[in-house]
């Protein structure tokens, strides 16, 4: 969702001429994208902030706008007499505060012989560098902003607000532009992106939208994230199935393998149905690739319970796990009402557990991939080789002198590990006319 947030701020200020650059000190408005899902990630943040405070002080036109959860949805009012550094404070997902400050109401046209100003995105936890207008091939766009589930251990809702759907004619006339610029395929974003629609009685839902947005012209691929299990439909399924742009990877998290710690967590489902839903999503949408999520630790996790996690991560065999060590936040009701009691040496031991387990997993599955064909869509050149995705989300390493980006090529895989394959070029030989 923040890259979403940050790839959505960079076309504002595109549109208002300015340009992008990846050197800070260049950079005439630095906007510092902020996480605080967990407590590491918000002192990245302020890391990442007091580092900018040589160049404020070198150059004090500098603008520096801070956006995101650090801020969240009640605005900046604590935070200014705490960071006076910062010029502009933006909630997550609006690009709105920096652009009124910038404009003062007016857009800037260049004089002849003025150089664009210019602008850095920073993303205050992953160090993702940035983001680049007009290079881009696949986009994040969100559909659903905020959350009302209110897990007890997470503070999107208190950050983020109350979950609201955004009009389908923002959504598709977003993707039409996009597709425009030359993106190739978007991911369609949620903290319960399959809740989409609910608030908005009328409005499309979910498998609605994907058949909406499947129209689009130039738009190759769709993906969809973060499904919750108790919203994921059977109708869902068989509409990714159905559509050929959607891709077959569904991101859904579980959390928890036991009961009594998905209850605590207030998830809304048990372990079993849980399998259940992973069970019907492999058998009507065939070859689909699951990613989920699990935090260990959570306040109270017994050994017997944890193991009852690693159990149901042994036996569903999924593609990809987001593993995390529970990271107590403020406010949260987790916080409030239970007492983090596991050790942070006994989170790092069970965290490491499931890593070797999901290495091994995730090893064995890539492996029956080796001497495959497979459809790649091409992003970027790293290193010398190009990097892209299967449609089960693999990411696929592939050398060729060829511009790549933004082309489908099929491709035969010659190598596979556990995070990511290489590839070499499947290309039909030449037609030789006599
Ligand atoms: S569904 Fe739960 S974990 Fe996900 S954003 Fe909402 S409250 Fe947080």
């Amino acid at each position: 969702m923040n890259v979403a947030d940050s790839q959505r701020v960079g076309s504002s200020l595109e549109h208002l001429g300015y340009t992008f650059t990846d050197t800070a000190e260049e950079a005439d408005v630095i906007v510092l994208n902020t996480c605080v899902v967990r407590q590491s990630a918000e002192d990245k943040a302020l890391g990442r902030l007091s580092s900018l405070k040589p160049l404020k002080e070198k150059n004090p036109d500098l603008v520096i706008n801070l956006m995101g959860c650090l801020v969240g949805v009640r605005g900046a009012e604590k935070l200014r007499k705490k960071l006076p550094m910062v010029d502009v404070f933006s909630p997550p997902s609006d690009p709105g505060p920096l652009v009124s400050y910038l404009t003062q109401g007016e857009v800037h046209t260049l004089e002849t012989g003025e150089t664009a100003r210019r602008y850095q995105i920073m993303d205050g936890d992953l160090l993702l560098p940035v983001y680049e207008q007009g290079q881009l091939v696949s986009v994040h766009v969100p559909i659903v902003y905020g959350c009302s589930h209110a897990c007890t251990f997470c503070i999107i809702p208190y950050k983020r607000g109350a979950e609201r759907s955004r009009p389908v004619g923002d959504i598709v006339g977003e993707i039409r532009s996009l597709a425009a610029q030359g993106v190739k395929e978007v991911t369609l974003l949620g903290q319960i992106v399959d809740r989409y629609g609910v608030d908005v009685p009328d409005g499309p839902d979910l498998p609605a939208l994907l058949r909406i947005v499947h129209e689009v012209d130039g738009i190759e691929r769709i993906r969809f994230l973060t499904s919750h299990p108790n919203y994921f439909s059977e109708e869902l399924m068989d509409t990714v199935a159905e559509l050929p742009k959607v891709m077959p990877h569904i991101e859904v998290p579980i959390q928890a393998g036991d009961d009594h710690v998905l209850e605590n967590m207030k998830r809304g489902y048990t372990q079993r149905q849980y399998r259940d839903l992973v069970a019907k999503i492999r058998e009507r949408i065939p070859d689909c690739s699951i990613a989920t999520d699990i935090i260990v630790g959570f306040p109270g996790e017994t050994e017997a319970q944890f193991m009852q996690t690693y159990r149901v991560l042994a036996d569903l065999r999924l593609d990809v796990a987001h593993l995390a060590r529970y990271s107590s936040r403020a406010g949260t009701v987790a916080t409030r009402r239970m007492d983090d009691d596991v050790p942070d040496k006994e989170k790092r031991r069970r965290f490491h557990l499931l890593e070797n387990l999901q290495e091994g997993i995730v090893g064995e599955i890539n492996a029956k991939l080796l001497g495959q064909t497979v459809e790649v869509l091409f992003e970027e050149k790293v290193k010398g080789r190009w990097k892209g995705r299967t449609p089960t989300n693999k990411l696929v390493f592939v050398e060729s002198d060829d511009d790549l980006r933004g082309k489908i090529e099929r491709v035969t895989v010659t190598w596979t590990g556990p995070w990511s394959m290489q590839a070499s070029l499947v290309r039909q030989p030449a037609v030789i006319s006599l």
